[in-house]
């Protein structure tokens, strides 16, 4: 038999229980949001696909497809991108799908930007934002006397955007922004071989506390080169399977800086020293 706890017990237990929380998730606050961070984010996309019920959908065998009848004509070869694109990163991560993606089609950007509070910033063909992708339709970008499918498939937003989600659901959220976009990047290059601002030098490195912290307050075009740079460099040094079993520290909790001394030998600092010693021999 089992005695029901009085109300003058369960208060100071409950006050304990979260004070041991509190202070466990700030010693180890990693480790707190691969727990917290997935539960919030499944909450975040139920909403958004509740708000986009207006569309139309069209299922793929990994995809769901959500449009409005303007972008109808550009469903199938949105699909056939992102199968593609899953494929390899299918591979790349050794990924394991659970749930069918969601992708939206927005037929004009400041709906989309509204939809999913982005700044004022340059404007952005897609997004991936909470288990969701976002893009922009097609035809609002690419010039109408080019080969749609070929500048999509070369320059579109979906490889990009789908690696960002992977990353998000292989290490629970527990990724700083600069590690996934430098990913996402080197998707582009790796399958597509297209390079962020190709031939836009740079002359110095962010410090590991200006990327990790304020990436979004420096300035873009060096912002996203360095991440870039600095996963490339681990990707030709250490390899594919390096890059893997750090995402993989990164779902148990750990920092970024404990994966890389753990997987690479090397701290932030050095990291970033190393890899813009190799970007300056290169150029
Ligand atoms: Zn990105």
């Amino acid at each position: 038999m089992r005695m029901a706890l009085k109300e003058p017990v369960i208060l100071p237990l409950c006050v304990a229980a979260l004070f041991l929380l509190t202070v466990f998730f700030s010693i180890y606050p990693c480790f707190g949001k691969v727990i917290l961070y997935p539960i919030y984010r499944e909450f975040k996309k139920n909403s958004m696909s509740y708000q986009n019920a207006r569309f139309n959908v069209e299922k793929s065998e990994n995809f769901r497809v959500h449009y409005q009848d303007s972008s109808r004509e550009c469903v199938e070869m949105v699909i056939d991108n992102a199968e593609k694109s899953l494929k390899v990163l299918i591979e790349d991560f050794d990924y394991k799908l659970d749930c069918k993606i969601d992708i939206i089609i927005y037929p004009e950007y400041r709906e989309m930007a509204k939809k999913i509070g982005l700044g004022t910033g340059s404007t952005a063909m897609g997004v991936y934002y909470s288990g969701i992708i976002s893009i922009l339709e097609p035809k609002k970008w690419i010039r109408e006397n080019l080969d749609i499918v070929r500048v999509f498939t070369a320059e579109g937003p979906v490889l990009h955007e789908l690696t960002h989600y992977v990353i998000d659901y292989k290490t629970c959220g527990n990724v700083p922004v600069w590690f996934t976009e430098g990913m996402a990047l080197y998707e582009e290059y790796k399958v597509n071989n297209v390079q962020w601002a190709y031939g836009k030098d740079i002359e110095s490195f962010y410090s590991p506390d200006e990327l990790q912290n304020d990436f979004y307050s420096l300035d873009e075009i060096s912002a996203y080169k360095q991440s870039f740079i600095i996963v490339k460099y681990i990707e030709d040094n250490f390899g594919n399977e390096a890059v893997k079993k750090i995402i993989g520290l990164l779902k148990s909790g750990s920092s970024l800086e404990q994966a890389f001394i753990r997987i690479i030998k090397m701290d932030m600092k050095e990291l970033f020293i190393k890899a813009f010693e190799y970007y300056d021999a290169g150029r």
